[in-house]
């Protein structure tokens, strides 16, 4: 085809609404709304193409015949709309839109009311009736145009424009009269003349090549191209715009006028009514800068019957082309209603949830697509309490969103505190530096968790959010001063007993309580998440650590526990000392008496769990950190330790005293230490001093240059057998009991950071050993299963060894991303991953989403060798990533059995996993 042949001009009832690339987002759009009968204000499009072969010509001119075309085009527009182009009496005006295959706001601009010039200024004002409408839309063209198209820059017309305002003695816009607008249109003029030495365009087709050009020149602008590279736009996703000329349509030509925006359904609950507003006699300008206030468009129904059943028409033909809830503008010009715009329209989540259902109830949609139009994340909305969506209050800090729902309580700075005042009933927000272990009783006490140092998966962020308690973690412009018992974000101080909200969805933290909306776990929501369940393959399990966890987990939807961290346990308040003195136990019997005193806690707190979550399976896992975790640190033993010694020395100083007074007054009858000092007497003193130093020896002893490489996990298993051999112990009993008790219990035991079948297979001989025990003690046959974390490197590449011995492998990607990686979590989060991930060195956070071509290879390498060796073999993931939906997508496509995650997560993995198998074949997943 000869190039002046070539077809670059296609009238909105001919493109193809699918080519975006050739006509750009909004063109198709336009197009495909025209083609399925919607009234769509009649235009045309030039397309892409014409962009690029212009701005490919070094003389810049349009391609051969783009202007022939354009001219054909505007004539069927003024027989479609019965208007002239440059016509004094009925003028036909036209806006010039850009639009790429991309959608790049404000990127490239858009002009309108173009055709106006004296004379058809003159018909625009008589059809309207309205002289300052007439001088507004010609003085804002004027200016559009000249900064558009011809590079007047705005200053010079803003000079004018606010000498007139001045002169009328307005400070808004809106105060100018129709005289004073037509001055400034007439002073806009001759800025025009200045600025370019030529006199403002008049000819109508003359403003619209030079628009049509400066669109396309646009696309070469520097704004443009920055956007571009800054949101990695290539050619292959968008190259060149397409330029809309559209007729310009008016809601204020009289009272058979109007203009509104509508929903499809109403966005705030997803109630299946149309939802919207409009203006009678009036612009879309009007709505925005807020002169009128517009009507329900329910008023319309009464006001102008005939239109509102076109309107309802018109949302019966969106919902059913587009089958999905259309956000949409609508123009009604002397009784005829146009459709500007159609869009999917954004709705919370309970709306989503709502008109999936309904939607698919009502046969306009399958339950795949019911299923697959909603993102998994926003979920988690609906399943903690929310603040409340019409506070007005600012924020007086902001960390990272760490643990998502709301929580408002009095700030405390530390967990025994916390523990205390929660105990005694009052609402309380736990803000520490960052959290440790020791902390756990204080998260337990508190409504919430503010920490200024640390990630998304700091200690605080994975506690707070298996607990389902909100966090708002790493909030760095707060300083946390503990011995002062207080916080300052700048100028502003909290003390401790201050109300402050934190909102862990948002990260924001605020002074004062802010009332909180509650969680709805609806029944829409059972019905969707159902059809998921049938529709995936992945089972979602969840984290959790007690037996109330194990039901609010239940409660979800989880389908039995991939991850029960027994050190959780181990930090209840009235075990830690238990715990302590099996630590600092100096013989294996002293030891094994602790172990003794632990073990029917710990059976106990199994059957708990076993109870809670049967008959679904329970994976138990052995424990896990490093010992010194459940001491108290160097710094601080050495601080109690100091106190401790003076306290001693007052002491003798106090009895000294005593005896003295004796000596003095005789009659006073003082024998001892007056009340309340009579508890204490040096021997006290010099027992918890003794006990305090064998503490910080042990501590000492226990130091490790790099504990979460060091001793812990199976390795503490296989130097203090007697430890897991309890919690094993513990485990089959709980199990036993259960069975005895009519309870279908499914315990899996799991053994931490194994690296070798060799290890494993001392633990199982301990599992063998208990077994053999408890069976003949109850008198039962126990069925168990048992099995490894898959969380050090060397695991994943001995996985068909391993797999001899273990009947599961579940990933711990938590480790396993630290370990591939070579990262500390907590370093990296805080220090050099934000630059990683904003100069693209890194897409993503690898603790939040699964690494798939790093770590994720090592897990198909484990999936696959172990399965070599198992057939059977059953295979999860407990880490984070686990209710991560990408990462779940990763997790369906290498053949793992099920997800585990924390509670509120379940529906969030859920809905993730019946997308992952509906998108199995969809390569763009990925992408
Ligand atoms: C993991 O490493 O992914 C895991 C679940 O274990 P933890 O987070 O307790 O180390
Ligand atoms: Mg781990």
């Amino acid at each position: 085809m000869a190039s002046n042949d070539k077809k670059y001009v296609y009238a909105f009832e001919e493109g193809d609404g699918k080519d975006k690339k050739l006509l750009g987002g909004k063109g198709a759009n336009l197009c495909e709304m025209t083609q399925i009968g919607l009234n769509v204000p009649p235009g045309f499009v030039i397309s892409t193409e014409a962009c690029l072969t212009y701005l490919d010509d070094p003389k810049r001119q349009l391609p051969p015949g783009v202007m022939e075309h354009v001219r054909a085009n505007v004539q069927a527009l003024e027989q479609k709309t019965g208007k002239a182009f440059g016509g004094a009496d009925n003028p036909l005006l036209v806006s010039v839109r850009s639009g790429s295959a991309m959608s790049m706001p404000g990127m490239m601009d858009t002009i309108l009311n173009l055709g106006l010039n004296a004379d058809t200024l003159k018909g625009l004002i008589e059809r309207t009736g309205n002289e300052r409408f007439g001088y507004d839309a010609y003085r804002r063209f004027i200016q559009l145009f000249g900064k558009v198209a011809l590079g007047v820059a705005d200053e010079h017309f803003d000079e004018h424009f606010e000498a007139v305002k001045q002169r009328a003695g307005v400070k808004a816009d809106i105060g100018l009269s129709a005289d004073d607008l037509k001055e400034v249109s007439e002073s806009f003029l001759q800025v025009v003349q200045e600025q370019t030495g030529h006199p403002f365009p008049a000819d109508p087709y003359a403003q619209l090549e030079i628009a049509i050009k400066a669109v396309f020149n646009s696309w070469s602008g520097k704004r443009a191209v920055d956007y571009r590279r800054e949101f990695h736009i290539t050619p292959e996703m968008a190259n060149g715009t397409a330029v809309n000329v559209v007729t310009m349509v008016f809601g204020n030509m009289g009272n058979d006028c109007a203009t509104g925006v509508g929903f499809t359904r109403d966005p705030g609950t997803g109630e299946n009514v149309m939802f919207g507003e409009y203006l009678v006699n009036a612009q879309g300008e009007d709505v925005v800068a807020g002169i009128r206030t517009p009507k329900p468009v329910l008023a319309m129904k009464a006001e102008m019957p005939e239109l509102y059943s076109q309107l309802v028409e018109l949302r019966n033909k969106l919902e059913s082309h587009y089958q999905e809830v259309q956000d949409f503008e609508y123009t009604i010009e002397n009784g005829v209603l146009y459709c500007l715009q159609t869009r999917n329209g954004k709705m919370n989540a309970a709306a989503m949830v709502r008109s999936s259902v309904e939607m698919a109830h009502e046969g306009l949609i399958g339950r795949e697509q019911a299923l697959l139009r909603i993102q998994p994340e926003i979920l988690e909305q609906l399943l903690h309490p929310r603040l409340d969506p019409q506070h007005k209050v600012s924020s007086i800090a902001q960390g990272l969103p760490a643990s998502p729902g709301a929580a408002s309580g009095k700030a405390v700075f530390d967990a025994d505190r916390a523990e205390l005042i929660g105990r005694a009933g009052q609402k309380v927000i736990l803000v520490r530096e960052e959290t440790k272990p020791e902390d756990i009783h204080g998260f337990f006490a508190s409504q919430g968790i503010l920490t200024s140092r640390g990630g998304k998966t700091s200690h605080a962020a994975v506690v707070a959010r298996g607990m389902g308690k909100p966090c708002v973690a790493g909030a760095e412009g707060i300083a946390v001063n503990v011995k002062a018992r207080m916080a300052a974000i700048g100028e502003c101080v909290i003390n401790e007993g201050d109300t402050i909200t934190i909102d862990g969805t948002s990260g924001n933290v605020y002074l004062g309580e802010i009332p909180t909306v509650d969680s709805e776990f609806s029944d829409n929501l059972k019905t969707l998440l159902g059809w998921a369940d049938e529709a995936a393959r992945l089972k979602v399990m969840a984290n959790a650590d007690t037996p109330d966890a194990a039901e609010k987990a239940r409660g979800f939807g989880a389908v039995g526990i991939g991850l029960c961290r027994t050190e959780r346990m181990f930090n209840a308040v009235e075990r830690l000392p238990v715990v302590v003195d099996m630590i600092l136990a100096d013989t294996l019997e002293e030891r094994r008496g602790a172990l003794d005193r632990l073990l029917p806690m710990q059976r106990s707190d199994f059957k708990g769990i076993f109870k809670a979550m049967s008959p679904f399976p329970v994976t138990v896992r052995l424990l896990d950190p490093p010992m010194h975790e459940f001491l108290p640190t160097e710094h601080q033993l050495m601080d109690e330790l100091e106190h401790l010694r003076k306290l001693q020395v007052n002491m003798q100083g106090m009895s000294e005293l005593v005896a003295s007074m004796r000596l003095l007054r005789p009659e006073s009858g003082q024998t001892g230490m007056p009340a309340p000092f009579d508890v204490f007497n040096a021997e006290l003193a010099a027992e918890a001093i003794a006990k305090k130093e064998k503490m910080l020896a042990k501590v000492r002893n226990l130091f490790e240059v790099n504990p979460m490489l060091g001793h812990r996990g199976v390795r503490l298993g296989i130097t203090f057998p007697e430890i897991y051999r309890m919690q094993i112990q513990g485990i089959l009993e709980a199990a036993a009991e259960c069975s005895r008790d009519g309870i279908e219990a499914h315990p899996e035991i799991m053994v931490p950071q194994v690296i070798s079948p060799a290890e494993l297979a001392i633990i199982k001989g301990l599992v063998d050993d208990v077994q053999t025990q408890v069976e003949k003690h109850y008198g039962v046959e126990l069925q168990f299963k048992f099995g490894t974390m898959m969380e050090t490197v060397r695991a994943t590449l001995r996985a068909e060894r391993i797999a001899g011995i273990a009947e599961f492998f579940s990933f711990g990607t938590n480790d396993l991303s630290q370990a591939t990686f070579s990262f500390s979590r907590e370093d990296a989060e805080n220090k050099f991953l934000p630059q990683y991930i904003e100069r693209g060195i890194l897409r993503d956070n690898p603790f939040e989403a699964l690494d798939h071509n790093g770590v994720g290879k090592l897990m198909a390498i484990a999936v696959g060798d172990g399965r070599q060796a198992r057939p059977e073999l059953k295979v999860g993931i407990c880490g984070e990533h686990g209710g991560h939906p990408r990462s779940i997508h990763f997790c369906h496509r290498v053949g793992l059995n099920y997800v585990s995650c924390s509670g509120p997560r379940v529906p969030v993995a859920r809905l993730a996993a019946a997308q992952a198998k509906l998108r199995e074949e969809d390569p763009s997943v990925f992408d």
